[in-house]
């Protein structure tokens, strides 16, 4: 099936198309820049810059993949989790193009279309998959049975996500926003073994009872105690140094758990996905560890990683060609929508 999807969940608008695994098309607008000054993304810049680009966002991809609305076989949309008058913005939008161009249209979930976006690249995800999600809002362990049903959670951050730990510790470092493309860039310089930082919930005690769930805040503290009392000392901050010990610090319990929940379920294929899956030392990290067990890790180029149209059209392609009934024309924007429900049903 030829399928568009378009993504507005964040501060990315983005509208992809894919025929079958297939990518046609990804193309892309950020307000990224306008978010910068304020050290993170404001909803109702998010909203406007949206209602400015998704009309001519959509007509780059209609012409990057050489097609028509009428050649398109169904539409899909991000319905949620996210910002709720973004996701608005592309729901209506989506609303608009299906009952224009009489299509049947999907309203999908963001984590899923992350973990979908893969088979562009890789083709149809083996299943049972566990998929390691790591993003600016969420960082979840997850076993994917079936991706049409919805995904069991096996564990996720009690607090903070990875990518937020990032974002917080590139603004204590001054370094900027968004802080994940800077850190691994920094940490490229630096000696990730120069500064031990702790690893959250892999003592004893605590897997127990959070054996496949995660925790940043305390690393991101005292990362900030560590440069405060450099500061005190008067002494320079080795950034470089700081974003490679704390890198490795987020990737060595990243790695760790999803090995360890891949060998708890006996699974085979680990899927990462989400901004934070486009760090170099993660994929680099989980490649190595995944090989001694036999397991293969599957992980999208870095652009896909991030939010984009393609991943929602990934998904929605796999649900059309799964016979997954559309949803119907007055699906939400659910800002709050949970893992198990991957399309709006109809
Ligand atoms: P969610 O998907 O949970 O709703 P989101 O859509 O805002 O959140 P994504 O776009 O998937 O998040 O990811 C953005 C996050 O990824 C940011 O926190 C950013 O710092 C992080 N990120 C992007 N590139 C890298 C990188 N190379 N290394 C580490 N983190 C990165
Ligand atoms: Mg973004
Ligand atoms: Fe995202």
């Amino acid at each position: 099936p030829l399928v568009l999807g378009i993504e507005t969940s964040c501060d990315e608008t983005g509208v992809g198309i894919v025929r079958g695994h297939t990518l046609l098309a990804d193309a892309l607008a950020s307000s990224v820049d306008q978010h910068a000054r304020f050290g993170g993304v404001v909803p109702e810049v998010a909203s406007r810059a949206h209602l400015e680009a998704l009309v001519p966002t959509m007509q780059r991809a209609l012409d990057e993949a050489g097609v028509t609305l009428a050649d398109i076989d169904a539409i899909a949309v991000t319905s949620g989790p996210g910002l709720a008058g973004a996701l608005l913005v592309g729901v209506a939008a989506a609303k608009g193009y299906a009952l224009a161009a009489e299509k049947p249209i999907y309203g999908v979930n963001h984590l899923a279309a992350h973990v979908a976006v893969d088979t562009l690249e890789h083709g149809p995800l083996p299943e049972p998959a566990v998929a390691m999600l790591v993003s600016g809002g969420h960082s979840s362990l997850l076993l994917v049975d079936d991706i049409t049903a919805g995904v069991t959670p096996l564990g996720a951050t009690i607090d903070d996500a990875a990518g937020e730990a990032f974002d917080k510790v590139a603004r204590l470092l001054g370094l900027g926003f968004p802080g994940g493309p800077i850190i691994d860039r920094a940490a490229r310089e630096g000696d990730p073994a120069s500064i031990v930082f702790p690893r959250g919930l892999t003592a004893a005690k605590d897997l127990a009872a959070h054996r496949f769930d995660f925790s940043f805040s305390g690393l991101k503290t005292a990362v900030a105690r560590w440069v405060e009392s450099r500061e005190r000392a008067g002494e320079p901050v080795p950034v470089n140094d700081v974003s490679a010990s704390f890198q490795e610090a987020v990737c060595d319990v990243l790695t760790a758990k999803a090995i360890d929940a891949c060998l708890s379920t006996g699974v085979k294929t680990l899927v990462i996905g989400g901004g934070v899956a486009a760090n170099s030392r993660l994929r680099a990290l989980a490649g190595e560890r995944a090989a001694k067990h036999g397991i293969v890790v599957r992980v999208p180029r870095p652009a896909l990683c991030t939010d984009n149209g393609a991943m929602v059209a990934a998904l929605g392609s796999h649900l059309v060609k799964a016979g997954v009934a559309p949803s119907r024309l007055d699906l939400p924007a659910d800002s709050a929508m949970g893992l198990t429900t991957v399309s709006v049903p109809g």
